[in-house]
């Protein structure tokens, strides 16, 4: 497993996904890795990840930097979700 973020292979697993699949979290950079990731959509559980951290955050700066989606497509899914 290697980080694809950073390409840092020092990875830590770090429980399992809604879905059941495992989760990873890189010792270097400190993302959530997935396997398999699919890069350019977003599954059910992530966009729940990413909109839970949101509101538990309230950041959408840290939200793009933590999970590397643009703000545009958080923000159309927040107003989805209202
Ligand atoms: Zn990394």
């Amino acid at each position: 497993m290697e980080c694809y973020h950073c390409g840092s292979v020092r990875v830590n697993k770090s429980g399992k996904t809604r879905n059941g699949k495992q989760r990873y979290k890189c010792r270097e950079c400190g993302r959530t890795l997935r396997e398999n990731p699919q890069r350019h959509t977003y599954d059910e559980a992530r966009k729940e990840e990413i909109l839970r951290a949101y509101h538990e955050r309230s950041s959408l700066r840290g939200l793009t930097r933590i999970f590397g989606v643009s703000r545009q497509t958080v923000t159309s899914w927040l107003k989805k979700s209202l």
